[in-house]
């Protein structure tokens, strides 16, 4: 094998295993067994609350010879900028209901949603 495919297989392999590490993690815990292997088996919605999420927004600049009537020709745009900005949003907080694989223990996490309004 050609050592940059090798070294391409290996920086996906270790971002498609840290991607399966973080849902891992993401996946709440027994507080009795310690596993992080639990069914979801209901969901309550405790409380709402107003909140900013930050957006980020790609500006493409052509100049003058990239365009033709206003409207942008070239594919490439001669520079990228970024803007950031905030839009109202709902966070949602539910009280999850867990039950344990392993144990069957059953417990809650609170969790949350955000949605834009
Ligand atoms: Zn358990």
């Amino acid at each position: 094998m050609d050592s940059a495919w090798f070294w391409l297989v290996i920086i996906i392999l270790g971002v498609v295993g840290l991607v399966i590490l973080v849902s891992y993690l993401n996946r709440p815990k027994c507080p009795k067994c310690g596993k992080r292997d639990s069914l979801s088996t209901s969901r309550k919605t405790v409380k709402s609350e107003r909140i900013s999420i930050k957006k980020e927004e790609t500006i493409k600049h052509y100049s003058k010879d990239q365009t033709a009537a206003g409207r942008p020709i070239a594919v490439m745009p001669e520079s990228v900028s970024k803007r950031t900005y905030t839009v109202p949003g709902i966070r949602t907080y539910y009280d999850v209901k867990y039950t344990c694989r392993a144990c069957g223990e059953s417990f809650t996490r609170r969790e949350y949603t955000d949605n834009e309004m």
